[in-house]
């Protein structure tokens, strides 16, 4: 395994740890590469995506880490960007491109805040549907394709709450033919989808994102995977990764991607 992540939250954003704590560490890890990628600017949420003037700042701290670990460990500048995101990302590495809001009747609605909060959502804008909401979810999940991305993110973010909450059943056929729909739209330009632990460190899922029915689904579309923490604490950069290698090789891929300075680049798993 190239041990990398490209997906690194610090205290620019809703992460705990500055950029060079998680650089510390990755370092001390072993790490072949690390990237950073701070939520972009979206204008209606402040609370976690970093303003313009946060993002100038973290782009030149990254800049300084670079330096500081050439020949050591190579340093990436990234972004998570929203669907929602208003940011020129010009002086990025790469980008991931996620969706964390549904936008309905002129709202943004938050698909990843809170079991309560999705619930008072499903509620409000889907007349009590969980399966309108995950549909609707997936409907801006398509539009990813034409993002300007590298990888998508936790493309099934939807479910974050669903080991917890019965807010609608991820095994449904309604549940799983909008995920695939949305996939076989997503996948055309064959972007890199993203198998993300992140919800497994912070105790909401037992398995990453996506679903196994999709992680299979990629491998037949030929799309490739980077295996990420989403990491938003230091001691947890390289959570589940052994596992996440190990449903990958369950559902079909012999490889995943990691970003180093040749670019991506394949390892066997
Ligand atoms: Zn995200
Ligand atoms: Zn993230």
């Amino acid at each position: 395994m190239i041990l990398s992540n490209l997906h690194t939250h610090t205290v620019y954003c809703d992460g705990i740890n500055t950029p060079a704590e998680m650089a510390a560490e990755a370092a001390k890890l072993g790490f072949k590469s690390l990237g950073f990628s701070g939520h972009a600017y979206t204008p209606f949420d402040n609370g976690f995506c970093m303003s313009i003037e946060n993002t100038e700042k973290y782009i030149s701290e990254i800049s300084e880490l670079k330096k500081e670990y050439e020949g050591q460990m190579s340093i990436f500048t990234g972004l998570e960007y929203d669907l929602y995101s208003e940011y020129d990302t010009s002086l990025c590495d790469y980008v991931i491109g996620s969706v964390h809001y549904i936008k309905k009747d002129g709202a943004y609605l938050p698909a990843d805040e809170s079991a309560q909060k999705t619930e008072a959502v499903i509620n409000e804008y889907f007349g009590g549907s969980g399966i309108a909401y995950a549909a609707a979810y997936f409907k801006e999940a398509a539009r990813l394709r034409d993002l300007d991305c590298d990888i998508v993110g936790h493309f099934d973010l939807v479910s974050k709450f669903c080991e917890q909450s019965s807010l609608f059943d991820t095994e449904s056929e309604k549940y799983k033919s909008a995920a695939l729909d949305a996939l076989h739209i997503a996948a055309e330009k064959k972007k890199i989808f993203e198998l993300n632990t992140g919800a497994m460190a912070r105790g909401f899922r037992r398995a990453p994102y996506p679903a196994d029915f999709l992680i299979k689904e990629i491998h037949e579309l030929g799309c490739e995977i980077i295996i990420t923490s989403d990491c938003h604490d230091s001691r947890k950069l390289t959570y589940a990764f052994p596992e996440a290698a190990a449903l990958l090789k369950a559902c079909g891929f012999d490889h995943a991607l990691a970003l180093t300075e040749k670019g991506f680049e394949e390892y066997g798993i």
